[in-house]
């Protein structure tokens, strides 16, 4: 039953103690299965959220479509989205000034992590990237505050909206081009750790590079040596770092245009190092019976599990994929190992590594297991922010 409550003007929606618990533990998602019912309530909107004994338990932001119906804004009241949307804004960009440094490139809104679910933004130098992920960050209202409150915060040369039709099919939301929002740049060079790189606002994956592997890209760069293979490499994001310590990389990607791009920034930061264009299983099978050797390997694959039920075919894809590794490593090699599968646990991650390393006879030492960057931040109560998992590890062999 839809109701108004008392001292607002938000529609109230009533979830079920399963959702209240949830809530209280400091989530902030409410399934469809824990409403009681939402009929007459507008895609999107902002609405009260009650108990079943009609306790206030918060203002969140509703979705017709999704599974997951309600995203808690704010343990309190929220009359104005807008205006809480750019103080959230705000609020973001100040957190982003405790964590991010040796960059111009970065996460200013991370969704759930920054209390704005379903907004993503994205800083290249001068240029910004929104993603919008759901109906309430679609609406009119929330597009102009964030234009505007991102405009005074950045002031960015353009502000460019990506869209992936997929999500908006699924979110039940029309069908939108990415363009630009603001201004007229499409492209810039950003820097990561000293690092150069190209970017363009409309093309590449996600949205534009890998901004989340940053403070890994640094990470791995402190250990590399020697001859260093780098594979599922993209636009040469580790690549290019371990460039500047090792004496030859070699990068692979079945992407041809990453691969264009991965070769422009090799010139623009003055580098050699040789792209090939394969598909990683192959390769490295190749390789592997073939006898190379490295010192440094990376591996840093796209999502093998997109659901909990892929989750075993996901660990005998890494498996594979690092047993291959580990057999190419010398003595005293470093792999750089990563999963960007939320779905695959650390310990589930670190569990197959070990299985693998005790099938090839190797002896690895952690070096370091890490995260996404901080300007991704993982909320606690939130598991589902954290997704990113590197793992840098010292391989000797067991005689
Ligand atoms: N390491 C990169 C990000 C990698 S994203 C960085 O830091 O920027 C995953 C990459 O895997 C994408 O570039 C995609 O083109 C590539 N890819 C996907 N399947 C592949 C396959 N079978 N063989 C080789 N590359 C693949």
């Amino acid at each position: 039953m839809v109701t108004k409550s008392p001292d607002s003007s938000l529609p109230e929606i009533t979830v079920s103690r399963r959702g209240a618990a949830r809530l209280k533990s400091g989530h902030i998602w409410v399934y469809r299965s824990d409403i009681e019912s939402a009929d007459g309530i507008s895609p999107g909107s902002v609405v009260a959220v009650s108990d079943p004994k009609g306790r206030f338990l918060g203002t969140a932001l509703f979705s017709s479509s999704s599974q997951i119906a309600l995203r808690l804004l704010a343990p309190g009241r929220v009359d104005n989205f807008p205006e809480l949307l750019r103080n959230r804004i705000r609020q973001a960009k100040a957190y982003r000034k405790l964590v991010v440094s040796h960059t111009d490139a970065y996460r200013l809104v991370f969704s759930e992590g920054d209390f704005l679910p379903g907004l993503i933004v994205d800083c290249y130098n001068d240029l910004v990237s929104i993603q919008i992920l759901t109906q309430a960050m679609d609406s009119q209202s929330a597009r102009q505050a964030m234009i505007s409150e991102l405009t005074a915060e950045v002031a960015p040369a353009a502000i460019v909206e990506r869209v992936d039709p997929r999500v908006r099919r699924l979110v039940q939301l029309p069908p939108r081009h990415s363009g630009l929002l603001l201004g007229t740049k499409t492209g810039t060079i950003f820097s990561m750790n000293g690092v150069q790189f190209h970017y363009s606002a409309l093309e590449g994956q996600k949205t534009g590079a890998f901004l989340d592997q940053r403070e890994n890209y640094a990470a791995a760069e402190q250990y590399a040596h020697g001859e260093a293979l780098d594979v599922f490499c993209y636009q040469g994001g580790f690549a290019l770092h371990l460039s500047r310590r090792c004496s030859r990389v070699t990068g692979v990607d079945s992407s041809r245009p990453a691969l264009e791009t991965a070769d422009q920034n090799a010139a623009l930061n003055r580098r050699q190092i040789e792209w090939i264009e394969a598909d990683a299983f192959a390769l490295l099978k190749d390789y592997a019976a073939m006898g190379q050797q490295y010192d440094t390997v990376i591996l840093d694959p796209p999502a093998f599990a997109k659901s909990r039920r892929s989750l075993e075919a996901a660990l005998r894809g890494y498996k594979e994929l690092n047993l291959r590794a580990l057999k190419m490593l010398r003595p005293g090699g470093i792999l750089v190992t990563c999963s960007c599968s939320y779905h695959v646990s650390q310990s589930d991650f670190l569990e197959m590594i070990s299985s693998a390393a005790v099938d090839i006879r190797k002896s690895l030492r952690i070096l370091e297991a890490r995260g996404q960057a901080r300007d991704h931040p993982v909320m606690l109560g939130i598991p589902e922010t954290s997704y990113l998992k590197a793992v840098v590890c010292h391989v000797s062999n067991l005689k």
